[in-house]
């Protein structure tokens, strides 16, 4: 992360979110719980129905799992935009070329923008043939506003948070609550074992996913795990 800190693909600001996630990591064991799990599956599931699905990365994402990103769109045939909330063409082209080293061929974002209602910030700004048209959006460590305005324009979110309490998890269509690190390789994993499925299948597991039960499990687990590692401590 320094490292990608000084080639400017990351702000500073990234680093702290990152520690944030970190917090979040040590609470649910550094492990994918079940919870993760049936969320991957669900957005496997959803990517390989979806239309015109559309990966949204940020500087994280780029530091942390530019093969993995690639490696997913190859295998759902989807977009990879760049989108920052610190947007600077200096990064947004570091960033670019991050992914291009991973071996994407196409990269939107640093071009060809339009502007998403209800957002302030530099991250209204969409590719016209990426995330303006999406009708599903894969992001990693975003902020809930934009996760919200996505919702509101009736994309289907598939976000990787750390922090089941976000205003990003709870608003996104599908969280899965994992490091990306890990959550992104399984999920490619998943999508290449449930291509062969038929689409009602497929269907069938997304409509029995609930994003909000989800997160409850993981909130669940969290305050049992805290619970007994302090049962621990003391010998009960
Ligand atoms: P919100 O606005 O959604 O309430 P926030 O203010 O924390 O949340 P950001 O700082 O933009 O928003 O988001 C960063 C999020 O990414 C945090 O919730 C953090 O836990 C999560 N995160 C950080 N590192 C990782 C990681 N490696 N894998 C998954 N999630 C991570």
């Amino acid at each position: 992360m320094v490292e990608a800190l000084e080639n400017n693909i990351l702000v500073p600001q990234g680093l702290i979110a990152h520690g944030r996630g970190e917090c979040f990591d040590y609470l649910i064991g550094e492990k994918t719980q079940d919870f993760a799990e049936n969320a991957i599956n669900a957005a496997a599931a959803t990517l390989l129905l979806a239309k015109y699905p559309v990966i949204s990365v940020n500087g994280n994402m780029a530091a942390l799992v530019a093969k993995d990103i690639v490696e997913l769109s190859n295998e759902v045939n989807c977009k990879i935009e760049i989108n920052l909330f610190y947007r600077d063409e200096k990064r947004v082209k570091a960033i670019k070329k991050a992914l291009e080293n991973a071996g994407a061929k196409e990269v939107l974002g640093d071009d060809d923008l339009t502007t998403i209602p209800e957002l302030f910030s530099e991250r209204r700004k969409v590719s016209k043939n990426g995330i303006y048209i999406a009708d599903v959006v894969l992001l990693g460590l975003e902020d809930g506003d934009r996760t919200e305005a996505l919702v509101r324009l009736n994309k289907k979110v598939i976000a990787i948070d750390l922090n089941p309490l976000s205003r990003t998890s709870m608003t996104a269509s599908i969280t899965i609550v994992d490091n990306i690190t890990r959550a992104l390789p399984l999920l490619v994993k998943k999508v290449k074992e449930l291509r062969s499925k038929d689409r009602i299948e497929l269907v069938e597991i997304v409509k029995n996913f609930d994003n909000k039960r989800n997160l409850a499990e993981a909130i669940k687990f969290i305050s049992r795990r805290l619970e007994a590692l302090s049962e621990d401590l003391i010998g009960h």
